[in-house]
């Protein structure tokens, strides 16, 4: 698996290179030969002729190397489309411009700080409604009205990882007509492809796996519709948040490694969740790669594999603190998904606007720590994490 999903963005890379450049339509460009995509550092094309164009007019409405970067996460995805965003909430945001006034959401409430605030401050004034539950465990059907217009979840969420069954929630949205949205983010197109399970939209904050390398933020909306696709087209072009070229090679060269970069970070995880199961200041340890996670056997059946967040509780807020300002390898920051490990703690940082009693019925308390695993030898991030929970 790794091998071939590495392959193939390589395959696909040289195979439509010609495809995506400028002078495709008239002469083969192979750019040179070179070996990496080059960045189109233009905001704008010449026309050869009145009535004539080579492909490509304004980069706000296309640009090669952006092109490129949606066509291998598209690719990667499944899709019918891919969009390439500024970041995954400037997806988030063009996603919910689907929706008008008086629409319906149903959204998981264990989701993203960042996505609960657009929801609560944004969707909500331009009249969008959310019923926010854990999509996990409730029966959605009885909360479907006919103003329902979508379902959003992430699979596992963030920070809490439960995980919702993706086939059964695609069936239920079918019958009902309304879409469902799947934010991606946590386990990268390497590990699960939602569009294949049913969904209709997937989100990415490719600022995390995708890009990979914690240097830059980027976001992803793929489609698995060609009417998605023309309504995502039209909205890109009239708002304006598409990737800048620099940033879209930055995450060529990023993918390139998430096969090898996946493997390594679920490796480590899984090592360190173990572990951490065997410490005396931790009181549960949240991995779905566990077998006493509730969402084992759903997320065998719906991914290939588990990821590298594992989130977890110590005895209190006093010893989260106290981990969290000894920690040396890894580091206290949000974010998630790059090659370095990071330490976060979400009542402060990542979910620190989403309001405080659907914070604790979520079970995130001050005592909850949140690590994304990465690529660093597994040994060297448990001597770390032994030495910052000694008792000092
Ligand atoms: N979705 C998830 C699951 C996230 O964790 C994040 C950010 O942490 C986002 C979306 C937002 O992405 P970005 O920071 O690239 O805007």
């Amino acid at each position: 698996m790794s091998l071939s999903i590495q392959t193939k963005c390589l395959h696909l890379k040289e195979a439509e290179a010609d495809e995506v450049s400028p002078c495709s339509s008239s002469s083969p460009c192979n750019h040179y030969g070179s070996i990496s995509f080059p960045i189109y550092q233009t905001a704008t094309y010449a026309h050869p002729a009145p009535g004539q164009s080579t492909g490509f007019d304004y980069s706000r409405l296309q640009n090669p190397t952006r092109e490129q970067l949606e066509k291998l996460v598209c690719q990667l995805e499944g899709g019918v489309d891919c969009f390439a965003l500024s970041s995954g909430m400037a997806a988030i945001t063009l996603a919910l411009e689907l929706f008008k006034p008086g629409d319906h959401i149903i959204a998981d409430s264990d989701l993203y700080g960042g996505s609960i605030r657009l929801f609560d401050n944004v969707s909500q004034k331009n009249g969008i409604s959310f019923t926010r539950v854990n999509c996990a465990t409730t029966q959605l059907e009885t909360l479907i009205t006919p103003a329902t217009k979508a379902i959003y979840i992430e699979t596992p969420t963030n920070p809490m990882m439960n995980i919702t069954d993706i086939r059964k929630t695609a069936e239920l949205a079918k019958r009902h007509g309304l879409l469902l949205i799947v934010d991606n983010t946590f386990m990268s197109p390497y590990f699960q492809n939602p569009l294949e399970l049913g969904a209709d939209i997937v989100i990415h904050s490719g600022t995390k796996y995708l890009a990979g390398h914690n240097d830059t933020l980027a976001g992803f909306i793929v489609v698995a519709s060609q009417e998605l696709s023309e309504k995502f087209r039209f909205l890109i072009k009239t708002t304006g948040a598409g990737l800048a070229p620099f940033d879209c090679w930055l995450v060529i060269r990023g993918i390139k490694t998430l096969a090898i970069r996946m493997e390594q970070a679920q490796k480590n995880a899984l090592e360190i969740a173990r572990w951490l199961q065997k410490q005396a200041c931790v009181t549960k340890v949240i991995y779905p790669g566990l077998p006493d996670h509730p969402g084992y056997e759903t997320q065998k059946k719906q991914a290939r594999g588990f990821g590298a967040m594992v989130t977890f509780n110590v005895t209190d807020e006093a010893k989260a603190k106290a981990i969290l300002g000894s920690v040396e390898l890894i580091q206290f920051a949000e974010s998630l998904g790059g090659v370095e490990s990071l330490i976060t703690y979400p009542v402060t940082q990542t979910h620190a606007d989403v309001p405080e009693e659907i914070r604790e019925a979520n079970g995130i308390t001050k005592a909850t720590l949140r690590l994304s695993v990465g690529i660093e030898a597994a040994e060297d991030l448990i001597e770390d994490l032994a030495q910052a929970m000694e008792d000092k």
